[in-house]
């Protein structure tokens, strides 16, 4: 086993790739403004692109790393090496990608979904860290969910459980990515919180957003929303409590499922404390049994944005059973 391997996020909005060693300190890296959302064969050029920058800034030839580890943003199926889905890039649908980036790396590579690459490095060298039941939420562009459970990450019959934000908590709720309506994602996430500031704009509410979202509100960030809550923006301040609380509402599900020991809670999200934080801790304890309150330790993530590289990257190494 080498002391060295690859991981590449290839994420929503970027591709970040890095070389670690087996302590998890990242060696080199590189991001790439090209992300899951681009055509495959440019995705494939990209990672392929940033797989060779990494290594020669490590100044590392292929026979001194174990492998590349690869977290995509859809559902994976990685015993297979399919992305079986992405949302809305029908192009995505059943495609091999970890053989295609074997064939033109010629180094092993391990396929996994972007929230279990992050569970795992946060399991491994992050927040989870001597937990047993592990659960990692990212609250994000979407909200993923990744589960270790006895050391062992949870994939699922074809390796896509922990799809929490395509569970429906709304029946004939608004129409998700994914094509089916009232999923938690139309709430619980970055895409959730533009969908809900849009609506408001549209009843014509009065309220800063129309100013700071500029002429594409579709894709106002979390951020900004926060920014026009701080200042006392109510629509701002709604929005952003009505997503809280059904993180929340996702979080309880989690617990009420899994009965972990520990959620590591990631994602840029997650950053917005008073707005947003506050009312998802409030739904998490309005919305479990109470014989389960205080069940499981609510912590931040360690690794933040590196959790998806670095765990993809020590998959590598992963002993499976
Ligand atoms: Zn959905």
């Amino acid at each position: 086993m080498s002391n060295f391997a690859v991981g590449i996020d290839i994420g929503g909005t970027k591709i970040a790739a890095g070389v670690i060693d087996e302590s998890a300190n990242i060696i080199s890296r590189y991001v790439s403004k090209a992300h899951a959302g681009r055509p495959p064969a440019e995705v494939i050029a990209a990672s392929v692109e940033a797989f060779h920058a990494v290594m020669a800034q490590a100044g590392l030839q292929n026979d001194a790393i174990s492998g590349l580890g690869v977290g995509f943003g859809g559902h994976v199926y990685g015993a297979a090496g399919l992305i079986l889905t992405s949302s809305n890039m029908p192009a995505w649908d059943n495609h091999p990608l970890r053989d295609h980036l074997q064939a033109r790396l010629g180094v092993p590579v391990v396929l996994e979904n972007d929230s279990n690459c992050a569970a795992w490095g946060e399991y491994r060298y992050g927040a989870g860290q001597g937990s047993r039941y592990m659960a990692y939420v990212t609250f994000s562009t979407g909200y993923g969910l990744g589960i270790v459970i006895d050391g062992q990450l949870y994939r699922g019959a074809t390796g896509t459980a922990g799809e929490l934000a395509h569970t429906v908590v709304q029946l004939d709720g608004p129409t998700c990515t994914c094509g089916k309506r009232g999923c938690l994602m139309s709430y619980a996430s970055g895409l959730g919180i533009s969908r809900m500031v849009c609506e408001r704009l549209e009843a014509g509410e009065e309220t800063l957003l129309r100013q700071l979202c500029g002429p594409h509100p579709e894709r106002v960030s979390g951020e900004v929303v926060a920014e026009a809550a701080q200042q006392g923006d109510q629509v701002a301040q709604e929005v952003l409590a009505l997503a809280g609380r059904y993180f929340g509402v996702g979080l309880s599900s989690v617990v009420q499922m899994f009965n972990p020991d520990r959620i590591v809670i990631g994602g840029g999200l997650a950053h917005i404390e008073e707005w947003l934080m506050k009312p998802c801790f409030a739904a998490l304890n309005e919305n479990i049994h109470p014989v389960l309150a205080h069940s499981a330790e609510l912590v931040y993530s360690k690794l933040w944005e590196d959790a998806g590289m670095i765990g993809a990257a020590s998959l590598v190494w992963e002993q499976r059973s």
